[in-house]
């Protein structure tokens, strides 16, 4: 998976580095959605993971584009071909991360959103962890989660309720996380979620053109 590229375009112009996978997980209701697709509309280079799942589509998704809508048996197909870098059950419901598109994206050298469990992110990071950052988004309040759940207006109150007594198992993995982000304000939120995609593409260990770019610059190039 360490893959890294050589086409100028894909490197800016820069020095040729690794695709890096960044993970964002939370509880859901943190607001970790919003941060995604924020972060997506104004970086050309993140590319993000599209799920399979078995769980109904909820109104206003898109099959492709939200996630990969499946039947359980096409799920398990998917799991028994292996074209699942990792699979999770989550609220009554699998959802997994097709590997072929990342892959693809990586050897790009594009870097590849993903929106994950943390069981996901476990089982990412035991095969990829030199290739991962991972976020953990915590929401301000317990009374804020429930407020912006039910404002969403798409889950019964049934599921809110379920969603909320989830979220107490979800926030407890925070210390497997390499990062947490306090999400009192998206603004600021983002900020801080773009400040560490900055730092991990910085990273001297992702950054494998260094060495001839240095030893151009000592050439006097
Ligand atoms: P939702 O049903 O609200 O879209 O997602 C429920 C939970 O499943 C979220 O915490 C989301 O991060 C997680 N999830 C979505 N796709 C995947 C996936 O491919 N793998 C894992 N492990 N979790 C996922």
């Amino acid at each position: 998976m360490n893959k890294q590229t050589s086409d100028p375009a894909a490197m800016g112009g820069q020095i040729s580095r690794r695709g890096l996978m960044l993970v964002l997980s939370s509880p859901s209701g943190a607001g970790k959605t919003t941060l995604s697709r924020r972060l997506l509309a104004e970086d050309p280079g993140l590319t993000m993971s599209i799920s399979v799942t078995t769980r109904p589509k909820r109104p206003g998704e898109r099959d492709g584009v939200d996630y990969i809508f499946v039947e359980p048996v096409d799920f398990d197909l998917m799991v028994n071909r292996r074209q699942l870098l990792e699979h999770a059950k989550v609220f009554d419901h699998y959802y997994g991360t097709p590997a072929e598109p990342v892959e693809n994206a990586l050897s790009a050298g594009r870097d590849v959103l993903f929106d994950i469990d943390w069981q996901g992110t476990q089982d990412l990071k035991e095969e990829m962890r030199d290739d991962l950052a991972s976020v953990f988004i915590l929401p301000p309040s317990t009374r804020e989660l429930e407020r912006r759940l039910k404002s969403r207006a798409r889950d019964s109150d049934e599921e809110v309720a379920r969603r909320m007594s989830k979220a107490a198992d979800e926030i407890s993995h925070w210390p497997e996380y390499d990062y947490v982000v306090v999400n009192h304000d998206v603004d600021v939120a983002l900020d801080q979620v773009r400040a560490i995609l900055t730092a991990e593409r910085l990273k001297r260990a992702r950054q494998a053109g260094l060495g001839d770019f240095v030893k151009r610059l000592r050439d006097g190039q």
